[in-house]
């Protein structure tokens, strides 16, 4: 049988995570939600200052872990998660992860600030065990992942010859059978109280996840504690989007100052934008054309900065802004604008590119391919007011012209 999950960990040091439509929240509210459904976990309080981390410190027994608050995983390989024996060191690993700025393989080499701590009661465990919940989109179902080697090593354990791992897809009618999740636990070598801990966190952590749509559960480690019994000592979860509407304590936990300020910016417009790392600007209209677009530009070795679908209803507005998110950020050598215009009219694409061309005076070289409803007039638009656009008969040419376009300006620009 293959090794590890051939799925994207939340928690994992080396995994840089794809946009999924979907919200993140941080630990101390994962940890928050796990409380209330009774997992396990350490007590623990977020603090604010210096003085309330030796406060709280105090009140856990001195014996802490230091724990930076941030979107990201691999926290404890940056220096994000430290242990502290006495008040005083507790206060002062606050002041240096307080404001700190973390670096872990998820953040990106920019890093992320850490603008929360929270403080938790150490806990010595003999083992670190991994389990998560996620849905596994061939089946249809929520999966339940789990493997012997947990802890900030969770990924080596794929290449690990002595990790055992556990899959369990679950029957939404039923839900997972205490059967099952002990067969498990066996496999695992969970023995004694643990076995039973590990069945009921399972249970637990899947009924959480049913009831507030998550996209995906994570705890890792969980760990086995020296009187044998197990505790969620970290935990990632994300949401579904679409279905935040009907939890309303959720929305409560979002904290917009971790989240990618493009995607919010074109989320207040009704448009789906999603950050990339390349250098050509993308102004789509349709997840399906914008999808294809990438791929148009990936067989030609071009680079997409984003993915912008501006949908099929966006005002002139919409578009100037989504158009400015382009213009504006620094990376993009090109923008292609790719729009098959149905109820979408080309006037009204190329009336915002235009507004949002003339106010910055960018001069940054645009191929645009215009399609279908009022695509001679959108064309007429933009060749009479934008300097640096050049036009493209379809899909394919459109790419090969936006990919040449970028490496030219770069070289320019390197120039
Ligand atoms: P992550 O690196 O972002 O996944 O952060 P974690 O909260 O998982 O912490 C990283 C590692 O720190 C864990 O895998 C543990 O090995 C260790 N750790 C976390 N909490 C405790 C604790 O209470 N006691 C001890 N001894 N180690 C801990
Ligand atoms: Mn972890």
């Amino acid at each position: 049988m293959e090794k590890g999950f051939g799925l994207f960990y939340l928690d994992a040091p080396n995994r840089n995570i794809g946009y999924s439509a979907c919200m993140k929240i941080h630990e101390y509210q994962a940890k928050e939600l796990l409380r209330l459904y009774e997992v396990p976990t350490p007590i623990g309080s977020l603090v604010a200052s210096t003085s309330e981390a030796r406060r709280v410190a105090e009140e856990l027994g001195g014996r802490v872990v230091v724990k930076a608050q941030v979107h990201a995983g691999g926290r404890g390989l940056g220096g994000g998660v430290k242990l502290a024996s006495s008040p005083d060191e507790a206060a002062q690993l606050y002041e240096r992860i307080h404001g700190m700025t973390l670096v872990t393989k998820q953040t990106g080499p920019a890093g992320k600030i850490v603008r929360r701590v929270y403080i938790e009661a150490a806990t010595d465990f003999l083992r670190e065990f991994y389990l998560a919940l996620a849905i596994d989109r061939k089946s249809g179902r929520v999966v339940l992942l789990a493997s012997s080697q947990g802890g900030s090593a969770v990924e080596d354990a794929a290449r690990d010859d002595n990790a055992a791992f556990g899959r369990l897809e679950i029957d939404g009618a039923i839900g997972p059978a205490a059967f099952a999740l002990r067969g498990i636990a066996d496999k695992l070598e969970i023995g004694g109280k643990a076995a039973s801990d590990f069945i009921d966190i399972a249970r637990k952590s899947y009924r959480l996840f049913i009831e507030n749509d998550c996209e995906l559960l994570e705890i890792n480690p969980l760990a086995q504690t020296s009187e044998g019994r197990l505790v969620a000592l970290d935990c990632k979860m994300s949401f579904d989007d679409s279905a935040l509407f009907r939890h309303p304590k959720l929305l409560g936990y979002r904290d917009v100052e971790e989240e990618v300020p493009e995607e919010l910016e074109a989320a207040k417009h009704g448009l789906s934008y999603v950050k990339l790392d390349g250098n050509i600007g993308c102004l789509v209209n349709g997840a399906g054309l914008a999808l294809a677009t990438l791929d148009a530009l990936a067989t030609r070795g071009g680079l997409p900065a984003n993915f912008l679908d501006i949908g099929g209803s966006a005002s002139g507005e919409a578009i100037e802004r989504a158009f400015s998110l382009i213009i504006e950020d620094g990376r993009c050598k090109a923008a292609l604008v790719n729009v098959f215009g149905g109820i979408m009219s080309c006037e009204t694409v190329a009336s915002g590119i235009v507004h949002a061309v003339s106010k910055s005076g960018t001069k940054l070289p645009i191929v645009a391919r215009l399609s279908g409803n009022s695509a001679e007039l959108g064309r007429r638009i933009l060749a009479e007011r934008v300097a640096n656009v050049r036009f493209a008969d379809d899909l394919e040419q459109a790419a090969s012209m936006a990919t040449a376009a970028a490496v030219g300006s770069a070289a320019h620009i390197e120039r």
